[in-house]
Order: C-alpha cells, then structure tokens, then sequence
C-alpha cells in the first residue's frame, strides 16, 4: 500500500514537472514576442524622503501584461527572461523607457526626481552594458545625476576586481549606485567599503520583522548605522505600517519605499501625485 501510495506520487510528480516544464516553455516563446506585442509596461513605486516627507526617487518596476494570462509577476519574467537571453533587450527597454519618463516629468517643469533601475547580474556582465547605458541616457536627454542603477549580490558571479571596475565606470559618468535588497546574501563588510556605492536598500524582511522580532529590528538599525558610518543613504523598502515607519524615521533611516506611502503606481498616477506635492 505505502509502495502503491509512493508510486501514485510519483506519477503525480512527474506529471507536475511536465506541466510545469511545458508551461515555462509557453511562457518562454510569448516572452519573445511581450516586447514588439507592446504587452510589457513600467509602474513607479515613490521613495519619501523621511526628513521632508517629499518624494525623491522612483523605482521602474517591470510588469507584464499576458493576453490571456493576465498579470505576470516580476519574480516570474525576470528569471524566464535571463535564462533566455531576452533580459538585455528587455532590460534596455525598461533602462530607456524609465530614463524617458523621468525626462517628460522633468519637462513639465516638475521638480527634478531620481529614476532607479533594476540591473539583473546578466545585464551587468554584459560588456556592452555602460555603452548602452550611456546610448540611453544621451537619446533620451536625461541628465546622469537623476539616474540610479540598482544592483543586487547577484552580480557575485563576477570576479570582485571586475565588478569595481564598472561601478567605477558607472559613477564616473555621474549615475549613482545602489545595492537592492541588502542583507540578504552574504554581505560581506570587507567588500561594501570597496564599492563605489551611493545607497542601500534594506530587505523587506528586516522592515517586517520591526515590533515583531526584536533580531530583525536590532538588523534593521545595523544596517541603517553602517550605511551611515559608510557615508551612504539608506532607503528601507517595503514599509507598511506606521510603527515600522515611526521606528524607521527614529533610527534616521533616510528614505522609505512601501506601501504605506505608495504602491507602484502607472505614470500618470506619479505625474498626478508630484504635481500636488509642488
Ligand atoms: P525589488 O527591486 O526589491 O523591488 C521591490 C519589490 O517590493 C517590488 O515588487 C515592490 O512592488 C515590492 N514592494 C514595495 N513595497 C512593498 C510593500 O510595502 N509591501 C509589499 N508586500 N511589497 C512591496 P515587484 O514589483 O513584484 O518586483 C519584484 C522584483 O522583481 C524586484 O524586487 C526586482 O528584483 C525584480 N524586478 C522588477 N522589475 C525589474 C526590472 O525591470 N529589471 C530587473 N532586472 N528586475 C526587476
Ligand atoms: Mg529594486
Ligand atoms: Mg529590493
Ligand atoms: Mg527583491
């Protein structure tokens, strides 16, 4: 019986795999097809300045709109899209259609915001990847000091000379640099202070864990001490709650990215809600 029952899982299991395999392979070929089919958009997530209450910056968040399956999540297109290459065009879209954006608000006389982008590892090894983005920022006539690269521990599977070397690169055409979802890897201190960086993102996880789990707060303050001992700003994403807020703006965490001000947003929406904040 337990034999019949492990087998039945199994067959269970390997239909799943099937599915599942089968499912990603339909994903993968409208993939190709999302960018010229017009089906991949950008929202826009404020970053609040805890000091000011303003908005300073925005973060491009890729979706992507199936025709029959509806929204796909980020988690799901960005791996797909690595995996099959498709992550330079798609990322370069995102890089100029967020450089784009950030122009036309600055053209309506809008105050002067930061755009960051998401950088997957790929995009970054790529050696094409600061000629693209110095392209991007000359066809749309966005200045580099409104732009931020966001990169993660991902970009490990380089070797660390070669990772410096372009966020050398980087900062000298005038972009500022960001580490995104800090303390999640294996953050190591004696690297953070070789890295021509300008802020950190904090992870969610040390954001949710504040008046619940007295480790995760004692992180939360770590990280925003060492961020300021290091002379870099730190954003805490994902903030949803008011005490989690309260504790942030005590610790002189300098920005907040979350729900509690702001979901990401669509373009017009943004444009709405910094023309009231004028
Ligand atoms: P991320 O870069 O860490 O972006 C922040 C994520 O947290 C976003 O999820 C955002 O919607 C979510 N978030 C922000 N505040 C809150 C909050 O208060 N509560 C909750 N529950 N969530 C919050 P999203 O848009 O689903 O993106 C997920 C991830 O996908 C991003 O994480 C980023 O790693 C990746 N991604 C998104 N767009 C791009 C892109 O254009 N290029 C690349 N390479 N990756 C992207
Ligand atoms: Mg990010
Ligand atoms: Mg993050
Ligand atoms: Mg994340």
């Amino acid at each position: 019986r337990a034999r019949e029952k492990g087998r039945n899982q199994y067959l269970l299991c390997s239909s799943e795999i099937k599915g599942a395999v089968k499912k990603e392979m339909q994903l993968t070929s409208h993939l190709y097809r999302a960018l010229e089919n017009d089906e991949l958009y950008i929202e826009y997530q404020p970053q609040v300045s805890l000091k000011t209450g303003k908005i300073t910056g925005v973060e491009s968040l890729l979706r992507w709109k199936h025709p029959q399956l509806g929204l796909i999540s980020p988690s799901v297109t960005i791996p797909l899209a690595e995996k099959t290459g498709l992550i330079n065009p798609i990322g370069e879209w995102v890089l100029e259609t967020a450089c784009r954006q950030n122009k036309i608000w600055q053209d309506m006389s809008i105050p002067p915001i930061l755009m960051a982008v998401n950088i997957s590892a790929s995009q970054f090894k790529n050696p094409l990847f600061i000629k693209q983005v110095e392209q991007v920022l000359k066809k749309t006539g966005l200045k580099p000091e409104f732009l931020e690269v966001e990169i993660t521990e991902s970009i490990a599977i380089m070797e660390f000379a070669e990772i410096v070397g372009k966020l050398i690169e980087i900062k000298a055409l005038g972009i500022s640099i960001a580490i995104d979802d800090f303390g999640t890897e294996y953050s190591s201190l004696g690297r953070l202070k070789k890295l021509p960086i300008h802020r950190i993102k904090m992870d969610k996880q040390f954001v949710d864990g504040i008046g619940q789990n007295h480790k995760d707060q004692a992180i939360a303050t770590a990280i925003i001490d060492l961020g300021k001992s290091l002379g870099l700003s730190v954003v805490a994403e994902g903030a949803e709650f008011e005490d989690q807020v309260a504790f942030l703006k005590t610790s002189q965490c300098d920005e907040i990215q979350g729900f509690y001000y702001y979901k990401p947003l669509n373009a017009a929406a943004i444009e709405k809600i910094l023309k009231n904040e004028e």
